[in-house]
């Protein structure tokens, strides 16, 4: 069992790896972000769900404390016999600590903390070069993913636009406000566990970067004996539930 929480400020191609991980991990585990986790429980229609429904169509914030007991529901779930990683969770430190009591006692190993590392000058200049189409939607980045005839957009011929979002100051303010938030979630975590990753590089070499950090978790999971903690630790918690 593999518990991986991947940290990486926007445009740092998060996504893209968190794909290509789950792809190549031997036996299947579920990715589990904040939004999703949330969308999904609303969809289910479960008590949390509906709670979630209401605070967020009354406008307000989903606090914390309803986000981890969806997180505890979630994460309690079959899909996760093999371990899960997460994305966008945990946001604060006391998430985190919430986390480890959670896994703790779920029988569920400690973290592996991936973090993918990029220069706040690579993303800003990765993200002033992104365009979009106004009309069809089409995004272009004008370093990597060029259009056909410059500043045309190929399907329709509209000219291409920048938005509002990727400009420089509001990218360095948003990269500012990532790594002051995320700077003592990741300090929450054990050296041997956590990975900073430069991820300036290709794709291609940052996963095998990762996938050698993997390997080595999962390696140590083969050779250590099958562990009878996830039953153990729900025995204990059905025994102390009171007799209905
Ligand atoms: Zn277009």
């Amino acid at each position: 069992m593999l518990v991986i929480l991947l940290f990486g400020p926007p445009g740092c191609g998060k996504g893209t790896q968190g794909k290509l991980i789950v792809e190549w991990l031997p036996a299947r585990i579920p990715t589990i972000s904040t939004g999703d986790m949330l969308r999904g429980e609303i969809a289910a229609g479960t008590p949390l769900g509906l709670q979630t429904k209401s605070v967020i169509a009354a406008g307000n914030l989903v606090s914390d404390e309803l986000v981890n007991q969806i997180l505890r529901a979630r994460i309690s779930r079959p899909d996760c016999q093999n371990g899960f990683m997460l994305d966008g969770y945990p946001r604060t430190v006391e998430q985190a600590e919430y986390l480890d009591t959670v896994l703790a006692e779920l029988g569920m190993p400690t973290p592996v903390v991936l973090h993918l590392d990029v220069p706040a000058d690579v993303l800003v200049g990765r993200m002033v070069s992104r365009r979009n189409c106004p009309k069809c939607g089409r995004m272009y980045n004008v370093l990597t993913m060029k259009p056909k005839v410059d500043g045309i957009c190929d399907d329709d011929g509209t000219a291409l636009a920048t938005r509002a979002d990727d400009r420089e100051d509001i990218i360095r303010d948003r990269l500012k406000t990532y790594a002051d938030v995320t700077r003592p979630v990741l300090s929450h975590y054990p050296g041997d566990r956590y990975f900073q990753i430069p991820g300036e590089r290709s794709t291609q070499y940052v996963f095998e970067e990762i996938t050698e950090i993997l390997e080595r978790f999962l390696a140590e999971e083969a050779a250590a004996p099958k562990a009878t903690a996830p039953e153990s630790a729900n025995a204990a918690a059905e025994a102390a539930q009171p007799v209905r």
